[in-house]
């Protein structure tokens, strides 16, 4: 089999009212933004995959394709070392590799985490919010969630006070587990230069967090490279510290690894890695004592392939986004069906390949 094209389109999905995440500080995000690969082959399969997008895209097909086309899809590994060179020209590229996954499996007739050697596997999720709001307004928002079957809710802090969302969460709903994210391991910086925090202040937090209690664990307290610093962190507080989201190529979560930097390691298939990187680091993680938990905040694509990989790598949690105007429907705009979970557990799609198709009406510029 052999790639015949790439088409790239680029999707934007308005939102019912302005959202304002964490990452790009002031930034008031309107649109759900991706850009979207369609790989076709000469045997007539396409494979999907995506990129999260902003501000209009980024245009990469002709780049793409120089690198790809000819390429037996079923090569995974010899694609992935062309696109370490693509990682060093052009945007990061790992979320094209769930394309190839996509291909094969469809070819197999096998849903992708079953090529990943994995039978299917229930698995719980957190309700992951992206925005600071005030304490009132997160306990209702909390209180929908546990109605829905969540067990577990993450939420945003930006600065050492906002542990007061947590506290007042904690005192609403004494057994919820709840995870807390700083989002100091990267930021967009359009608008706001984010605030970054002093070691010794993301060890005030991390105590904090300790007499809350129920802490599932603090992720990105500090900035994503600074390895030895989330070691020292980590040595000094009992709150389990989280990280690894968007380290970009397999290295630099190997070097997480080799610092004792972690309790959660949380590459995302779609920023981080790829899905067959992903599953190689989460087979290391394991070895050295590490819970791997990955980020999935991108859109249904990204979602999905980083669900196989959890279901191929035992995750305990699932990432399933969902903070208002962001929802599920928002994430899988270009989908068509919304991945949900039922009571707060969800199975990867049991489809051939990523088990999911394309929502065509929402590609306008063909
Ligand atoms: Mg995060």
């Amino acid at each position: 089999m052999k790639i015949t094209g790439v088409t790239q389109h680029h999707v934007e999905h308005a939102m019912d009212e302005p959202f304002h995440p964490t990452w790009i500080p002031g930034y008031p995000q309107a649109t759900h933004e991706a850009e979207l690969f369609e790989i076709e082959t000469d045997a007539g399969i396409t494979g999907l995959a995506a990129s999260p997008s902003f501000a209009g895209g980024l245009d990469y097909e002709d780049q793409l394709s120089y690198f790809l086309l000819g390429e037996d899809p079923h090569n995974v590994e010899g694609i992935l070392r062309k696109l370490e060179g693509f990682n060093l020209v052009g945007p990061r590229p790992w979320h094209v590799e769930h394309a190839l996954w996509d291909i094969i499996g469809k070819d197999a007739g096998k849903p992708v985490y079953e090529l990943l050697g994995a039978e299917s596997r229930e698995i719980p999720v957190y309700a992951s919010t992206g925005q600071v709001i005030d304490a009132d307004e997160r306990v209702d928002y909390v209180q929908e969630r546990v109605s829905e079957g969540y067990e577990a809710v993450k939420l945003r802090i930006t600065e050492p006070e906002h542990t007061e969302i947590v506290r007042a969460v904690r005192d609403a709903f004494p057994e919820l587990t709840l995870m807390v994210d700083a989002n100091k391991g990267w930021a967009v910086r359009v608008m706001d230069e984010e605030r970054q925090w002093s070691f010794a202040e993301a060890l005030t937090v991390a105590r904090e967090l300790e007499e809350i209690g129920g802490i599932g664990w603090l992720e990105e307290p500090l900035p994503r490279h600074d390895f030895e610093g989330y070691a020292r962190l980590r040595e000094a507080t009992d709150v389990p510290i989280a990280g690894g989201e968007f380290n970009n190529g397999a290295w630099q979560l190997r070097e997480h690894l080799t610092h004792d930097s972690l309790d959660v390691l949380q590459p995302d298939a779609a920023l981080a890695t790829g899905i067959k990187r992903a599953t190689e680091i989460a087979a290391m993680a394991r070895q050295h004592g590490v819970t791997f938990v990955p980020h999935t905040w991108t859109n249904g694509l990204g979602f999905v392939a980083n669900l196989h990989v959890m279901t191929a790598a035992g995750s305990p949690w699932c990432e399933f986004s969902i903070d208002p105007p962001w929802t599920p429907a928002v994430r899988d705009c270009f989908l068509t069906e919304t991945i949900d979970h039922e009571d707060g557990i969800i199975t990867a799609p049991e489809g051939p390949g990523l088990g999911v198709e394309l929502d065509r009406n929402q590609i306008t510029d063909e």
